[in-house]
């Protein structure tokens, strides 16, 4: 069989496809525009309007920032790239897929399309083209280390397909908890492939299936313990940026003293769970009493621009851990800090579940960087989408790539 013949009057014939296909497959197929006229099969990139490949586009598509056109497929994509980054992985992981899926993973044969000299075949079983689906599911020694886990019986049905193939047959055949599952999974086997490849070790056979679901563990509950009212003064701070839950807000803030002109200065900024920048400020301010009331400034500042812009704030953080535990303490503080620490309690809304944390510096890169460029700006600023400057950007997606 070929595609004409899915093909009548110059529509497809969708009762065939669907007879053919696996469901997921079928919208996918019928969304592809059949030519009115003869003309030859030829490749094309559908995230330009030109069909034009740039490599900041490729980025953009890995990262999940691209927003693409209007179409049944492309939406379908962002609903896919919408889901991969509201899971409950460690970024690295969460990188790791976009690679697979985009296919961009250092395969023998993707070396060898970027002419690195290799045979392009599989240096574990040297039976097969290396191509992505064969390093991470179809090689022999590889499909020995799936063959005992329970995603074997969802697996072996999905038959001979392309990695982005399988990631979402597994996507409508998992829960989503068994797909995070079955992600950090395939990470895992990538990183038993380099080691085997390298002979750092034997094959470990099913012991990766066993680390790999307790570093998922270890990760699931260090995020879910931030979170929990018991168990956030409890946590170590964080070391990198964690992100709020799927649809909350995070607030994170600092301050700054610039020494050169003698000024201080707060700023912030308001992140949603995929990490994207949602509202951030800075402003200079009169010469606080202590860093600690700067910082509760800070943190006051954020809370009144975030409430005027109707932006709810789940979680706060800080680095400054005297500031979050002169909120945090049910002690009577009659201090210039205590007197403070109160009025942002009241403007923390009770009625939603508003979390305060520490988080090391290097959580708070960006807060870190808003507050000096607020002391050397000669007005304050909020900024909103469509306003953040390029080095923002760039350290806000490096938290999102920080592992
Ligand atoms: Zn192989």
């Amino acid at each position: 069989m070929v595609v004409k013949d899915l093909i009548e009057n110059g529509r497809w014939r969708e009762p065939k496809i669907r007879e053919l296909f696996p469901h997921h497959l079928v919208d996918d197929i019928l969304a592809i525009p059949i030519a009115l006229s003869q003309s030859e099969d030829h490749r094309f990139w559908l995230f330009d309007p030109r069909g034009k490949y740039t490599v900041r586009d490729g980025y953009k598509v890995a990262t999940g920032f691209y927003e693409p056109p209007e179409s049944s497929s492309t939406s379908r994509m962002e609903g896919w790239w919408k889901f991969l980054w509201a899971l409950s992985i460690p970024p690295k992981v969460r990188i790791f897929c976009c690679r697979a899926i985009l296919d961009i993973i250092p395969t023998e044969q993707n070396l060898l399309a970027h002419h690195v000299p290799t045979s392009g075949m599989c240096p574990l079983c040297h039976y097969s083209c290396d191509s992505s689906c064969h390093a991470l599911f179809m090689c022999p020694l590889i499909k020995a280390c799936w063959l005992g886990t329970s995603f074997w019986p969802t697996f072996k049905k999905v038959g001979h397909l392309s990695t982005i193939d399988i990631f979402l047959w597994m996507k409508e055949n998992l829960s989503k908890i068994d797909f995070e599952r079955f992600v950090v999974r395939a990470w895992a086997t990538w990183n038993e492939r380099l080691s085997l490849i390298h002979k750092k070790k034997d094959l470990a056979g099913g012991t990766n299936s066993d680390w790999s679901e307790i570093f998922l563990n270890d990760f699931q509950m260090a995020r879910k313990s931030l979170y929990s009212p018991a168990g956030k003064n409890q946590c170590h701070s964080p070391e990198i940026w964690m992100g709020p839950p799927e649809d909350k807000l995070k607030l994170d803030v600092d301050d700054a003293y610039n020494e050169g002109s003698n000024s201080f200065a707060i700023g912030g900024v308001v992140r949603n769970h995929e990490g994207q920048p949602v509202m951030a400020f800075g402003s200079k301010i009169d010469k606080p009493q202590s860093v600690t009331y700067a910082e509760l400034l800070a943190i006051e500042g954020g809370l009144h621009i975030s409430h005027e812009r109707n932006l709810q704030i789940y979680h706060i953080t800080s680095d400054s851990l005297l500031a979050v535990q002169a909120v945090t303490s049910l002690k009577e503080n009659f201090s210039y800090v205590g007197s403070k620490a109160k009025d942002i309690r009241i403007l923390l809304d009770p009625h939603s579940i508003s979390h305060l944390s520490h988080v090391r510096r290097s959580a708070n890169e960006v807060a870190h960087s808003l507050a000096p460029f607020a002391s050397s700006s000669s007005s304050h600023f909020v900024w909103e989408v469509g306003d953040f400057p390029l080095w923002l950007i760039h350290l806000v997606t490096k938290d999102i790539f920080t592992s």
